[in-house]
């Protein structure tokens, strides 16, 4: 099966994303989670998106492209695969279309009040990419993980000025992308201001 998940940044596209890709047993491909392996590895394609990331910007359809071109390429990903972040654009979307047959496109549909405190509220894990939020997930121990005992981290794009510019790149180029969908007969909306519980809930009910 080949899925897409669109939302805006916040929504909690990754969370269920890493939940339903277990279950279906496909790979859950996101092309931010490429870019940071990237950035940390110190790649020349890291090194090039990295200011861009930090900015909350969009990195040059291109250069996405390539990476996820070459994840499709591994075994795994031949039955099919879970795209999490990925078209964020009309072209990337264009380009999807040679790429994978996608069968059903879910758009996380959520208050728009909601997405600011869970963006810059959230903390990972550096060692095992737990995700917390300090009001509604706080760990166990503050600023440690409750398996790694690992100190969290704040993505440096979660920060409030970058969380205001990802939100308005999103209404720019990424909302059009709906639009894009909805046409084609893909697109399944789903509310995603509920639990984690709920909202795999409701995500499975919208599968082919
Ligand atoms: P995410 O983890 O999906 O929120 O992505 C983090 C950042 O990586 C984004 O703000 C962009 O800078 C970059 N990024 C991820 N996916 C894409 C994409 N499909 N197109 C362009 N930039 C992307």
């Amino acid at each position: 099966m080949h899925l897409a998940f669109l939302g805006p940044p916040g929504a909690g596209k990754g969370t269920q994303a890493k939940l339903l890709a277990k279950e279906l047993r496909i790979p859950h491909l996101s092309t931010g989670d490429m870019l940071r392996a990237a950035v940390k590895a110190r790649t020349p394609l890291g090194l090039e998106a990295e200011g861009t990331m930090k900015a909350g910007k969009l990195v040059p359809d291109a250069l996405v492209l390539g990476l996820l071109r070459e994840r499709l390429q591994e075994p795994d990903a031949h039955p099919g695969c879970l795209l999490d972040g990925f078209p964020r654009t009309v072209a990337q979307a264009e380009s999807l279309r040679d790429l994978v047959p996608l069968e059903r496109v879910i758009y996380f549909e959520i208050p728009e009040s909601e997405l600011l405190p869970r963006l810059t509220e959230r903390r990972s894990c550096p060692t095992c990419g737990a995700i917390y939020n300090l009001r509604s997930h706080p760990p166990k121990a503050p600023g440690k993980c409750d398996r790694e005992g690992s100190e969290l981290v704040q993505r440096p794009d979660d920060r409030e000025e970058a969380v205001r510019t990802r939100l308005a790149v999103y209404h720019r180029e990424t909302a059009p992308v709906l639009d894009y969908y909805r046409k084609s007969g893909l697109l399944r909306t789903l509310r995603a201001d509920g639990s984690v519980e709920d909202v795999l809930a409701g995500l499975r009910a919208l599968l082919p």
